[in-house]
């Protein structure tokens, strides 16, 4: 059940024909977790039909059974529940299942409540027959509107799918299990989310030992917390550091980590913790993967570009011979706890690094995101840290990767889209012989990767400023610099590993939110690299 402890259980609430229970079964498919509805458990108790009990007993003796039923369901494992339209006007109910979980309040125009409820079968004692819906829901909304509103967790499915709604709520609850790969990857974003780290483990099935491997920049500050919040829990830890940087990633670093834990008697019932950036998730990772042919791993990632993309999608990998990611395999985190408070510690380069790629899915597909990189976000100053708006764009970005990933675990083809950026990213880092970072590169490399959708004419004109102005905002770079040997970049394309013939593949931008992939581009499509 991964990242579900005895408070994560998700209501799911609003007015009758806001669907509660389609879109609570639906949810609870994607996080592989029970699924109940209040009424058909109150129906099952009492052995009576919700109308029955409404008829006979009335309202206040049916809100007396629903609380008693509620209450029997808590003391279960954590589900989504689908709630009676009604359950929590009662103010003893509501703070009941705060205390347990999260709400979700769903909500949609009268008209498509109404069309909704007319379709359905189901009977509702408060709206009458079929031809008094219309007037009896206009009442019940105006009655409980306030009561609605009042939730934190709003979302208005008026236009949405069963699949867009489910989809949304995830985002909201920062949560989402990726399937596909070696074993499922449950994610959880949630600020300060650390703290339960013990639990969420437990949950997930880890029962005894567990090593936590950091690197020498965010052992000192994240560690002895970490391993005493474990300790809590009576889990039994070692640490392990490594020096810090690209340059630990490497088959030496994994043959001395796979030595240390032979040494500790790490086995298959044992979990492994990669606490830190990219580097630590990579290097974990990939030396959980082979070490017994495979042993639990789980991502404490630290870095935003961790917590965005490296810790997120299954790949792990180390560099052979200065080829970065040569050795690598699929082998995902069982659990990825990403806790934005921890980029409070942070530097604001490497805070300018991971928002190069929160630009870059916002392109690939969330306008919206894109939207949120703006000004309000700019400076990257995280004594006036907004964490409201930090969670909403970290969730956000997370999405887009795991909506990738999810249709494409093993990066056959749709994955791809996630190189936006890259192609010419990586050629700019290596002709910068990387003095320009990754996310300076990959920032780069998405205006001047507009301008070839411009030029190939699939993007309109006004594409690359679009995504320039972002960029300036964020204090990221957005043209080539002029110690880049133009020469060395083009043939730098030229001859990347996805190279055939002479063709190079790109993902290219068509308009914010949406992406080409396989786009086939010759030698004479780069020239205007030469002037840029
Ligand atoms: P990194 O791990 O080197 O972290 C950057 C720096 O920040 C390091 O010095 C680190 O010690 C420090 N740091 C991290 N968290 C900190 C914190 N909270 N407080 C203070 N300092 C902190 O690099 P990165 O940018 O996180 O990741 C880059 C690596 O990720 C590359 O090796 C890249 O290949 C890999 N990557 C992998 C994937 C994947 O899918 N597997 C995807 C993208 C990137
Ligand atoms: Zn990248």
């Amino acid at each position: 059940m991964g990242i579900f402890t005895k408070k994560s259980f998700i209501f799911i609430y609003g007015p009758p024909g806001s669907g509660k229970s389609t879109i609570g079964k639906q949810l609870a498919n994607s996080l592989g977790l029970p699924f109940c509805d209040l009424d058909d458990e109150i129906e099952l108790v009492t052995g009576k039909e919700i109308i029955e009990i409404f008829q006979i007993q009335g309202e206040a003796k049916f809100r007396d059974i629903e609380t008693k039923v509620l209450k029997n369901l808590l003391l279960g494992s954590p589900k989504v529940i689908a709630l009676g339209g009604g359950s929590l006007c009662d103010p003893q109910n509501r703070s009941l299942v705060e205390n347990y979980g999260q709400v979700v309040c769903l909500y949609a125009n009268h008209d498509i409540l109404c069309a909704r409820l007319k379709t359905s079968k189901k009977q509702r004692p408060l709206l009458g027959s079929t031809n008094e819906i219309n007037s009896r829901l206009s009442a019940l909304l105006e009655r409980r509107q306030d009561h609605y509103s009042s939730f934190t967790h709003i979302l208005d499915n008026s236009n949405l799918s069963i699949e867009e709604t489910t989809w949304q709520i995830q985002i909201i609850l920062g949560l989402f299990v990726i399937r596909g790969l070696t074993e499922d990857c449950h994610i959880n974003i949630k600020y300060n989310g650390l703290s339960s780290l013990g639990e969420q483990l437990r949950s997930h099935g880890w029962t005894d030992r567990i090593i936590v491997v950091s690197d020498s920049n965010v052992a000192p500050i994240y560690s002895a917390e970490i391993s005493s919040i474990l300790e809590k829990s009576g889990f039994h830890i070692a640490q392990e550091t490594f020096p810090a940087g690209e340059k630990s990633k490497t088959p030496q670093n994994c043959s001395e980590m796979w030595n240390r834990w032979l040494g500790l008697g790490i086995d298959r019932s044992s979990g492994v913790i990669a606490l830190g950036g990219g580097v630590v998730c990579d290097q974990v990772g990939f030396a959980a993967s082979t070490y017994m042919r495979g042993i639990h791993w789980a991502a404490i990632p630290t870095s935003l570009l961790a917590i965005v993309d490296a810790s997120i999608g299954g790949k792990t990998g180390i560099n052979l011979s200065q080829v970065k990611n040569l050795i690598g395999s699929f082998h995902p985190p069982a659990v990825v706890i990403a806790d934005p408070s921890v980029l409070g510690s942070l530097p604001v380069d490497e805070l300018r690094n991971g928002m190069a790629e929160i630009v870059k899915s916002a392109i690939i597909a969330d306008p919206y995101l894109f939207n949120l990189c703006d000004s309000r976000i700019s400076g990257l100053q995280f004594q006036n840290f907004d964490s409201n708006l930090w969670m909403e764009v970290i969730k956000r970005a997370i999405a887009v990767k795991v909506h990738f990933v999810q249709i494409d675990p093993l990066d056959k083809d749709q994955r791809e889209v996630l190189n936006l950026g890259h192609t010419l990213g990586h050629a700019l880092e290596k002709a910068s012989d990387f003095r320009l970072r990754h996310g300076e590169a990959i920032a780069i490399g998405l205006v001047c990767e507009a301008c070839l959708s411009v030029k190939k004419k699939i993007a309109d004109e006004d594409l690359p400023n679009k995504i320039r102005t972002i960029l300036d905002q964020l204090g990221l770079p957005s043209t080539i610099p002029d110690f880049i040997d133009r020469d060395y970049l083009v043939d730098s394309i030229r001859y990347d590993k996805k190279a055939k013939n002479g063709k190079i593949i790109f993902s290219l931008p068509i308009r914010i939110g949406e992406v080409k992939i396989g786009v086939v581009i010759d030698h004479d499509d780069l020239k205007f690299l030469e002037e840029v």
